[in-house]
């Protein structure tokens, strides 16, 4: 059987068209693009002069999924199936906005962020390793700052910062465990101020979600000037802006700010851009992207990470206030093969056809079915069809969802590209032509204390029976308060795995309390962490890390790459 990278890589070698091509499928003209290589090119300040102006939007399709399992659920593969269809098989203008992978995970993990199968986005090898370098110009800037911050101590230190409580990180896009807790300026007199620091992965610093954020380079500026860096002696909170290096540090994402354009296996535009987690940030690609696509394409198909109680609500909550629309539609993926582990089935036994299993597992779709109705946006079930799925089961799976008065679509563009996606664009265009959103809803206000905003979201959707917050998590909720941000929306850092903060309680958890251990100001990126149980930051690699499978030839072919 062919691999993704066989796929990807024949295409590349034999059918991908010149970059500005595709752009010119746009409507873009040369100053549009600013090209690296053939088949990568950023968008130039011009084209984003262009195309925010908001004059006619496109509709905008939110792809999330059930809770993910190892088993897998295929969003992003989901989301390129179905802009591939709406553009091939529908002849509509269509366009992706989806995020940048993260090079930590890529050597880690097996499994790209590129999609799979017949739905890729290429070219696939550089957009998983150092693609336009926006990663990379992150990590500078983040290092930059933290340099700096540790430089102002070491001369003098006029600020009277604390360097016990600086809650600015330093980054590496590397999952490297041993980093999640060092000591730096040891070394004497000239080698800095000693003190304890924490490395976080790229994707994981505050930085990356002000990138996604911004609206332009001002915005930008402006979002650094207000990071938190630290308390001084005394408590007050120290921000960038107080050390006067935001200029600096938004010269070095000058570049990283533009949205990237590449192509799929069907030649449908895909912008790149932005990658935070969707645990412990908002979990989409860049707002500048998505509004350029909005205004570029007639239909944006984008991407919210994990499942819909993480990347879907912090969505619809959070990001979509920051468009210029709300989603016009969500699109929830499921597989039969993920349901069966929700109910029970072990993973080993997942290719044997269990009907009951998937009986049960479904009340995990069921719940993030009802979850996403609540903000008021149509809702549209998409089966991943997996070689291993029976017609009973699929049969099944339909037919409960068609109980609930969902629209459902089979989907097997994985094995056939755009065709098996064909129900689904046309189901897609027929839902967002009659039913259009016009009182999207959120679960909380931002006005709301903390607290109530944690409890609401706690209860609508992970329909936990309350919330605990440790002392810890109190002490900082004063002190958020005490700086007046207490009305900044709310990002809840939990397990994707569970509708709970239990990795381990799969399908749906009721009765529980979710605990919050702390919570976290984020005041260049605009909310609070709620850390509910343990989130890494930092991740580290497995016994066997994909690395150990990873290699070049002397042609330059890369092998092992997923
Ligand atoms: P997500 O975005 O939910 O993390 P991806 O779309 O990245 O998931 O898919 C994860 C992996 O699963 C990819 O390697 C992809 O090739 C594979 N995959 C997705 N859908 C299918 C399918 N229908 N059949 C077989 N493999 C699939």
């Amino acid at each position: 059987m062919r691999t993704d990278i066989d796929i990807a890589q024949e295409f590349q070698n034999t059918k991908a068209k010149p970059i500005n091509e595709v752009g010119i499928s746009l409507g873009l003209k040369p100053n549009d693009l600013e090209l690296y290589g053939n088949y990568k090119a950023k968008l130039s300040n011009n084209a984003l002069k262009k195309y925010t102006k908001n004059e006619k939007l496109g509709k905008l399709i939110l792809t999330t999924s059930i809770n993910p399992t190892p088993a897998g659920e295929g969003k992003s593969t989901m989301a390129i199936a179905l802009a591939d269809a709406l553009s091939t098989q529908t002849h509509k203008k269509s366009m992706l906005a989806l995020r940048e992978p993260s090079l930590g995970p890529v050597m880690g993990l097996k499994g790209g962020a590129t999609g799979g199968g017949q739905c890729q986005v290429v070219p696939m090898e550089d957009i998983n390793l150092h693609f336009t370098g926006d990663l990379h110009a992150l990590t500078s800037a983040i290092n930059t700052l933290a340099a700096l911050i540790d430089n102002h101590m070491q001369q003098g230190n006029a600020l009277n910062l604390d360097s016990r409580q600086i809650m600015f990180k330093r980054s590496l896009d590397v999952n490297d465990r041993v980093m999640r807790h060092v000591l730096v300026g040891m070394g004497g007199r000239t080698s800095g101020v000693p003190r304890e620091e924490s490395f976080q992965i790229t994707a994981a610093n505050e930085l990356m979600a002000i990138l996604c954020l911004a609206t332009g380079i001002d915005d930008l500026k402006n979002r650094i000037g207000q990071v938190l860096v630290g308390y001084t002696y005394e408590q007050t909170p120290v921000y960038v802006k107080d050390l006067n290096v935001q200029g600096a540090i938004t010269v070095l994402l000058k570049d990283a700010i533009k949205p990237n354009l590449v192509q799929t296996l069907e030649h449908t535009p895909a912008l790149i851009h932005g990658g935070p987690f969707a645990n412990i940030a908002h979990g989409t690609n860049s707002v500048i992207a998505t509004t350029t696509a909005l205004n570029m394409a007639d239909y944006v198909v984008t991407e919210a990470g994990f499942g819909a109680d993480l990347g879907g609500e912090k969505y619809n909550d959070f990001v979509s206030q920051l468009l210029p629309k709300s989603p016009d539609v969500s699109v929830i993926v499921a597989t039969v093969r993920a349901l069966k582990y929700h109910g029970g089935q072990v993973l080993s036994e997942l290719k044997n056809e269990s009907v009951s299993a998937l009986e049960i597992g479904f009340a995990n779709l069921k719940q993030h079915i009802e979850n996403m109705q609540k903000f008021n946006i149509p809702v549209v079930v998409a089966i991943n069809a997996f070689a291993s799925d029976t017609s009973e089961e699929l049969r099944t799976l339909k037919q409960l969802i068609v109980n609930l008065g969902v629209k459902v679509c089979i989907v097997d563009a994985h094995q056939n590209g755009s065709i098996g996606a064909k129900d689904l664009a046309e189901t897609i265009i027929e839902v967002t032509d009659n039913q259009p959103v016009t009182n999207a809803k959120r679960i909380y206000d931002n006005n709301e204390s903390i607290e109530e905003k944690v409890k609401h979201v706690a209860r609508e959707i992970y329909r936990a029976k309350d919330v605990a917050f440790s002392k810890q998590a109190l002490n900082s909720i004063k002190n958020i308060k005490q700086n007046n941000k207490e009305n900044l929306p709310i990002i809840i850092a939990k397990t994707q795995s569970s509708f709970s903060d239990d990795p381990k309680q799969l399908n749906v958890v009721s009765d529980f309390t979710l605990q919050v251990r702390d919570v976290d100001l984020k005041s260049g990126a605009g909310f609070i962490v709620v850390y509910a149980g343990s989130v890494l930051t930092m991740p580290g690699l497995s016994k066997h890390p994909a690395a150990l499978d990873i290699d070049i030839d002397s042609n330059g072919k890369i092998s092992g790459l997923f």
